[in-house]
């Protein structure tokens, strides 16, 4: 490991990726989202280690300060975590209709569901070894796992959500003594049901971040740049306000980063200021639309939100996940991502002097 590779994150404006990158062709047909893996067995171990390591390089190089994954040892970031889980019969298939937006197969929950063993502790560990920098691990929320299955067992989705709650925390607890040093929880759920983020969404994430001494973190967004989430998207009108209803609950929450999508999106900058206090992982790279962003386009997203964001609190980020893209887009993203923060950076720098 060189010099520059192991330098620890700057004090100001660390960035950071939500979550998923491109596979390489070899691992995983590109630009389709869930992909089947195209190894087996020791080979298919073996492949994700080696996409892994290029996934922490390629951040590395591009000034990516909090070095994740990039999703590269799972093909989805609800499904795979459940697999792996007992009480859910992936055989037994109904269709429901996921985040009030598109029908898809799912597995039912047939009975009480567990955690055998640990799901992504032997990959965290296999990142935390591969890099000095600070790492996050991503985890899908409660209520995103919830709504991704058919239950025939409980019944209720609020008592689904504690259950998965309660293994959410036993599983980031081991990342934690991994060496991972900010966990996500992703809940893209939280944009669309309200009431239920009201009565008991927050109240099980605090559940499943539960007396964590690392940083924890959750994802609300729009969705991947997909055909359901853009026409959904389509519908919502000029302003999204629908932050709004999850951000003042998570601003009393013992919950640390806010992760939101703002670059490109019809998301008024204004309703970060909910969140005042928290950190917040600011999306400034859009993920529906190809184009790269120049350095000041980048800039120009992270200097309006510092309106409403302390600087010691900001983390550019991406909006969402970069799986669907080509390799070289995303790649090229990661690089106007830091290029833009360094804009910034010097900006500050001299406001300080
Ligand atoms: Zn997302």
């Amino acid at each position: 490991m060189t010099a520059a590779e192991s330098s620890t994150a700057p004090a100001l404006l660390p960035t950071s990726i939500v979550g998923s990158l491109p596979k390489p062709s070899w691992l995983a047909q590109p630009e389709v989202l869930w992909s089947p893996w195209k190894l087996e067995d020791a080979a298919l171990v073996e492949g994700k280690q080696d996409a892994l390591r290029v996934a922490v390089q390629e951040q590395t190089r591009r000034g990516i300060d909090i070095v994740s994954d990039g999703e590269q040892t799972r093909q989805h970031f609800v499904t795979t975590f459940i697999e792996h889980l007992s009480g859910v019969d992936f055989e037994q298939r109904e269709t429901v209709r996921i985040r009030d937006r598109y029908d898809a197969s799912v597995p039912t929950v047939v009975g009480s569901v567990s955690r055998e063993r640990p799901v992504f502790v032997d990959d965290a560990t296999f990142l935390r070894a591969s890099t000095d920098r600070p790492i996050k691990w991503a985890l899908p929320g409660p209520m995103t796992m919830v709504d991704t299955l058919y239950d025939a067992h409980y019944k209720s989705r609020e008592k689904l959500a504690w259950e998965f709650a309660t293994i959410l925390n036993q599983e980031a607890k081991e990342l934690e003594a991994a060496g991972v040093d900010i966990i996500q929880f992703d809940e893209p759920s939280f944009n669309v049901f309200f009431d239920e983020v009201q009565d008991w969404g927050v109240a099980a994430l605090e559940r499943a971040a539960e007396g964590l001494k690392a940083e924890t973190a959750v994802h609300i967004c729009y969705g991947y740049g997909i055909k359901a989430n853009t026409d959904w998207k389509a519908t919502l009108g000029s302003q999204w306000r629908q932050y709004e209803e999850s951000f003042p609950l998570l601003q009393q929450s013992t919950i640390d980063i806010v992760s939101l999508e703002c670059h490109h999106s019809h998301v008024p900058m204004d309703l970060i200021e909910l969140v005042r206090g928290k950190k917040v992982m600011l999306g400034a790279i859009d993920v529906a639309n190809q184009a790269i962003e120049t350095p000041e386009e980048v800039a120009d997203t992270l200097r309006k939100a510092l309106t409403f964001v302390d600087a010691e609190n900001l983390i550019p980020s991406t909006n969402c996940g970069m799986a669907p893209f080509p390799r070289d887009v995303a790649l090229k993203k990661l690089s106007a991502l830091s290029a833009g923060t360094d804009i910034i950076r010097e900006e500050l720098a001299v406001e300080q002097t």
